[in-house]
């Protein structure tokens, strides 16, 4: 684990997940192929439009993480 508490993804930094060097969703990236949750930033925009959902409060996930 890096020093924010995430595991490394060395895969995709262009992930809408991807934070300080490690998955910020994930708990084990430990992937074969690849990670099937890969996504930018902007395919998770569009799904959270087209499927609903709140955007997160980036001050609330701060207090959660810390
Ligand atoms: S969801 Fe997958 S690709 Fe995205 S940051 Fe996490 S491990 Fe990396």
């Amino acid at each position: 684990m890096n020093v924010k508490g995430f595991v490394p993804c060395t895969m995709h930094p262009n992930c809408f997940a991807y934070q300080n060097g490690g998955c910020s969703i994930l708990k084990n990236t430990n992937f074969r192929k690849g990670c099937p949750f890969f996504k930018t930033q902007a395919q998770f925009d569009e799904d959270r439009a087209r499927y609903g959902g709140e955007k997160p409060d980036p001050e609330e996930q701060e207090e959660e993480i810390a």
